[in-house]
């Protein structure tokens, strides 16, 4: 097991890689084709290509999903009952907006909190 990487602020990395930036410089997607992650970044050389986020992202993107969109069903329920083909037709379709918008998001932040606390992946041990 390695220690953390020097230098490196989680904050900072985790803000960059939630807008989809190499957690290092900031500067290129950390991310191409929705998902896949980049072997390297061209701005700064790091290397990200080994770091394996497994079911980390889709956890955090259906915990926040779920916190979200469950309140607001049962809000909208209590104050509108409205019409059962209204919901069915308004909440999947929130509810998949939502996870598409925020799978990259929470990928983004899980590797750029291992890059940022020197884990290896599961590719290179
Ligand atoms: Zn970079």
């Amino acid at each position: 097991m390695t220690s953390a990487p020097k230098n490196r602020s989680t904050l900072s990395a985790v803000v960059k890689g939630g807008r989809g930036l190499c957690p290092n410089c900031g500067k290129t997607r950390l991310l191409h084709h929705y998902l896949k992650v980049i072997d390297r970044c061209p701005a700064c050389g790091e290397a990200y290509g080994h770091l394996r986020a497994d079911d980390a992202p889709p956890w955090m993107t259906i915990l926040i999903v779920g916190h979200i969109v469950v309140p607001i069903v049962l809000i909208v329920e209590q104050a509108y009952q409205p019409a059962l083909w209204i919901q069915f037709a308004i909440w999947p379709t929130v509810t998949l907006a939502l996870t598409l918008g925020l799978l990259p998001r929470c990928k983004g932040i899980i590797l750029a909190m291992m890059w940022a606390h020197g884990a290896e992946g599961s590719e290179r041990a």
